[in-house]
């Protein structure tokens, strides 16, 4: 099978997962990384074996940091038949005249404003309706964990109305520089917060509101939601469908003790899994009730890895190289991607 040439430009916190999930899958090729500092990550890429191009101005720094380089980010486009660009908020679209001029796919992720993109993506929600786009914007690591609960409560019922409240992890755990260490933030302080806005880039006049709070923790997000669907539902079909969708795992608290996120990530630590990563959404099965046609729930999302198998399938969906359901089945089985139980 040939192999796509795949890019990753900016490699921080979810460029370089997306860049060791591009190495597992069988019908790509990680054919180098953009970065722009010879950090630590750069110095751990470089002993990985990995491919590193840099802006020209920055190539003796690198040098001078005994990190190898093989080009500048333009040589590295230039060789790709796609870039997942993953460099920080409001960059990417620096870069997407760079991508265009080139005549190449690109991907672009949360940070950047959905017009950067001709479609924002979740693999659950829309994966068809991406085949073929030259540019995706794969959504927020909040709105990607948001848009599987509700596009599987869809399969139960149509979903009317969400109302949800994100608690949102105030810095990832590499981030020395970023609070707040003893407060909690609304964010914004005023309602609606932007994360309803940017459900709707993909699940277009859907009735939903949400508000934020950034809480002192690097660990998770934790999301509390009401979502109010056409017909009553019982807590058995919701249990039901949720152990047999992959990409949401359920935790029963009263079995296992789990009952918070740092007990989740511990149990991720403790079955080993790679950098502690979670990218299932994290149900507390003992929080779902029901009331006539209302639905609550709880669930954490691991902001660090929830986007990784989306990038995955989006450079599927883009090149139009698999069909939904076999695109997501390899990147599970490729990522360990669990269903069911976590524990
Ligand atoms: P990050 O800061 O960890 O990584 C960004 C990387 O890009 C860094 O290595 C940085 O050195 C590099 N970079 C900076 N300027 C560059 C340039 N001009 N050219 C090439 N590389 C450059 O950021 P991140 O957390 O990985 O976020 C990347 C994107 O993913 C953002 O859009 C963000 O909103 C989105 N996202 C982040 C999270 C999260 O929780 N961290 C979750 C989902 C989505």
């Amino acid at each position: 099978m040939e192999k796509v040439k795949v890019a990753v430009n900016g490699y921080g916190t979810i460029g370089k997962r997306v860049a060791d999930a591009v190495r597992l899958q069988p019908d790509m090729e990680l054919i180098g990384i953009g970065k722009t500092s010879p950090n630590y990550e750069a110095i751990i890429a470089d002993k990985k074996g990995i491919k590193i191009y840099t802006v020209k101005d920055n190539i003796s720094k690198f040098e001078k940091s005994g990190i190898k380089v093989a080009g500048t980010i333009e040589d590295m486009v230039k060789e790709a038949d796609i870039i997942v660009d993953t460099t920080p908020n409001g960059v990417g679209a620096t870069y997407k005249p760079l991508y265009q001029s080139l005549g190449k796919n690109a991907l672009f992720q949360g940070g950047e404003k959905a017009d950067v993109a001709d479609i924002s993506f979740s693999a659950l929600c829309n994966y068809d309706d991406a085949k073929g786009k030259k540019y995706i914007r794969v959504v927020s690591c909040n709105t990607t964990g948001m848009l599987r609960i509700i596009c599987t409560m869809n399969k139960i019922s149509k979903v009317e109305k969400v109302r949800a409240t994100i608690v949102r992890r105030a810095a990832d755990p590499k981030e020395v520089k970023r609070g707040p260490i003893n407060s909690i933030v609304p964010d914004p302080a005023s309602v609606p917060s932007h994360h309803a806005k940017d459900v709707l880039t993909v699940l277009k006049g859907i009735d939903i509101v949400t508000m934020a709070v950034i809480a002192p923790t690097t660990l998770m997000h934790l999301h509390t939601m009401v979502l109010t669907v056409k017909d009553k539902v019982n807590k058995d079909d919701i249990i039901n469908t949720f152990l047999n969708t992959p990409r949401i795992v359920l935790v029963n608290s009263s079995r296992t003790t789990v009952s918070s996120t740092a007990e989740i990530i511990e149990v991720s630590r403790d079955m080993g899994r790679v950098r502690y990563d979670i990218p299932e959404v994290v149900v507390f099965e003992d929080s779902i009730y029901t009331n006539g046609n209302e639905v609550f729930l709880m669930y954490g999302v691991h902001q660090e890895s929830i986007v990784v198998p989306e990038n995955i399938d989006a450079i599927r969906a883009s090149l139009g190289i698999m069909g939904k359901e076999e695109s997501i089945k390899v990147t599970n089985d490729t990522l360990g991607i669990m269903k069911g139980y976590l524990i």
